[in-house]
């Protein structure tokens, strides 16, 4: 499905309408690069689900989490890869620990790299078209 918005806050309701769609247990990850919008996505998200603390980007502290309240869905962990140069690092972190059905991990992940770390995720690719405007493509994997 590929969608094109012309602002943040367009952006923010492409993620809002796409929240009512989990049931809790996903991993998403966000790829593009820097300024796509994957933080402003991911805003819209949690704020849909319910949680009331502004999502700010968690690139020096890799991970952040939300609490929410949408039925089974308790909390949105927020990760930012960017400070990693490869996915070697990566194993490290025990991302799949973190996967519960209570959960909904949003990984922003870097064009860099090649492929996902997850073993099935949600992948949502935010390219920059011009200054105001977005393609956001959403695709199951796995
Ligand atoms: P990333 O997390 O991918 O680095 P951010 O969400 O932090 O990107 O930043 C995206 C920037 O682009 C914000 O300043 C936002 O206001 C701006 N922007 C302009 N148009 C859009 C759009 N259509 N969708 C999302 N962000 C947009
Ligand atoms: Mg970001």
């Amino acid at each position: 499905m590929t969608i094109t918005t012309n602002s943040a806050e367009e952006t923010q309701q492409v993620a809002r309408d796409f929240a009512a769609t989990l049931k809790g247990g996903e991993v998403i990850s966000l790829i593009g690069d820097l300024g796509a919008g994957k933080t402003t996505f991911t805003r819209g998200l949690v704020e849909a689900l319910g949680g009331t603390a502004r999502v700010k980007s968690p690139t020096f502290t890799v991970m952040n989490e939300y609490p929410v309240n949408a039925g089974a869905i308790k909390r949105v962990v927020h990760i930012d890869f960017y400070r990693f140069e490869n996915e070697n690092e990566l194993p490290a972190l025990s991302l799949e620990d973190e996967r519960r059905p209570d959960t909904v991990i949003l990984a922003e992940w870097p064009n860099i790299f090649k492929e996902n770390i997850f073993q099935s995720a949600i992948n949502i690719t935010l390219r920059h078209v011009s200054e105001g405007q977005r393609e956001i493509v959403i695709t199951p994997t796995g």
